[in-house]
């Protein structure tokens, strides 16, 4: 049995959805811990498109229960709603789905205050207005609503009251407008409502999850967003709401870091940021245009254009680092085809040092200069299958930008595809 974690290497948005995918043919279970529904998976299978946001992108994978843990914080109706959709087409037709129930409750306060806040600050932080980091403050400010509390009508009330009762001065004070009392009895009895849905769905996730590794089964853990966008250790403030590393996992399921056998970090051949935040070897202009165009890089829920830029290694190995990775997935190598040369930033200057990982400052980040090195381009990938049918310039960049971030690939994607990915090593392998 192994245990295996995939998780961003920086902002997110780098292909985890495919790889996660590719992982579940080997797979028995696949967790999902932290965040909400504001990561958008997409995948492609035989030609056709699938957004997941809250259930693991495992899930086209029938028979393999996807599990959401309890560091996630859960909109129910868009839980319902995914439930809907995937049912639909067929999958998660054997309740092959555990929801965790110490995972927070995001309900409709939790959205109007954030949107409030994000109208205020004109988008400072970039959040996708979905409630999820008003969700985490009430939980760490121990007055969250939880998932079990969705089968306990008198409870939830008493919280959804104490909750209005701190939030309703704050979203007036900004110029937004309180609910109604009306209202409230209309999200609570949505609540109860989406609750009572659930239901089949909700126990004791790190229960589930250790009895399945103690069966010897192969699980999977998939990490939301990316390891630079850590509620800790990432770019703060320019960072998400909960533990986007690798150790996300453990604290999220309930499971202890010994269980752990391997961490996979996903990078792009480029790189790519949504929101506001510290982005040094972002591109601009037509040859972001170009990128963004080439790579489809638009938020998979929100549409948003997201900013591009090159390869930043520093800012790689400290992903690794943080999450302790063994080895990195490459995705979107194809995406650089056709460019005469690809440049990749290497190391950072500052005050006259020179840093091999991206500066943990702002002010840092902002004042270091990136070092470039640059390679020559390629032609179209199109029909690679195997690491020797590569163009040499792009095996001499693959293998150049691996030594640099000193771990080695697993895997190298060169298409949205399942067959367009060659497989170096097995994340499962004992
Ligand atoms: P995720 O949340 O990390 O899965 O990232 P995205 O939502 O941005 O998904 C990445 C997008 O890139 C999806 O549309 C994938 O189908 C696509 N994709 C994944 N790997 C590759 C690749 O190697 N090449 C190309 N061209 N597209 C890819």
């Amino acid at each position: 049995m192994s245990v295996v974690i995939v998780v961003g290497a920086q902002w997110g948005d780098e292909g985890k959805g495919k790889v996660v995918d590719l992982y579940t043919e080997r797979a028995d279970t696949i967790v999902r811990y932290g965040g909400g529904a504001n990561a958008g998976h997409t995948l492609v299978i035989k030609g056709q498109k699938l957004i997941t946001r809250l259930v693991p992108s495992g899930v086209c994978h029938p028979n393999k229960p996807c599990v959401l843990g309890d560091g996630m914080v859960i909109d129910p109706r868009s839980l319902l709603e995914e439930i809907d959709q995937l049912q639909a087409r067929g999958l998660l037709l054997n309740n092959e789905l555990v929801v965790g129930q110490d995972a927070h409750v995001i309900l409709p306060y939790h959205k109007r205050i954030e949107g409030v806040r994000e109208d205020r600050t004109a988008g400072a932080i970039g959040t996708t207005r979905r409630g999820i980091g008003p969700a985490y403050e009430a939980k760490v400010g121990r007055r969250g609503v939880r998932i079990r509390d969705l089968f306990r009508p008198e409870r939830l009330r008493e919280l959804v009251a104490a909750n209005l009762e701190e939030l309703n001065p704050v979203v007036r004070h900004l110029g937004g407008e309180v609910p109604t009392d009306a209202e409230v009895e209309q999200w609570i009895a949505d609540a109860l409502a989406a609750g009572e849905r659930l239901k089949p769905f909700v126990r004791d996730a790190s229960r589930f999850v250790v009895d399945k590794i103690a069966a010897g089964k192969h699980v999977l853990f998939e990490g939301a967003q990316g390891t630079l966008l850590d509620i800790d250790h990432g770019t703060y403030p320019y960072v998400t709401s909960s533990s986007t590393i690798a150790a996300g996992a453990c604290q999220s399921t309930g499971i202890g870091p010994s269980k752990i056998d391997r961490v996979i970090g996903i990078t792009k051949a480029y790189a790519t940021r949504v929101g506001g935040g510290p982005f040094p070897t972002e591109l601009h202009g037509d040859a972001a245009d170009a990128l963004r165009q080439a790579g489809g890089e638009f938020g998979a829920v929100t549409g948003r254009p997201r900013r591009c830029g090159w390869l930043d290694l520093p800012a790689l190995r400290l992903g690794v680092r943080l999450s302790g990775m063994d080895g990195l997935a490459l995705t979107k190598l194809d995406v650089l085809a056709g460019l005469p040369e690809v440049a990749v930033c290497v190391a950072y200057k500052l005050d006259g040092h020179e840093l091999d990982e991206l500066p943990t400052d702002l002010d840092d980040i902002a004042r270091a200069e990136p070092v470039f090195a640059r390679y020559p381009g390629w032609a179209s990938l199109a029909g690679v299958r195997a690491w020797d049918d590569l163009p040499a310039t792009t095996r001499a960049y693959v293998e150049q930008v691996g030594k640099l971030a000193g771990v080695p690939f697993y895997l190298v994607s060169v298409g949205p595809d399942r067959e367009e990915t060659m497989v170096l090593r097995d994340p499962f392998a004992a």
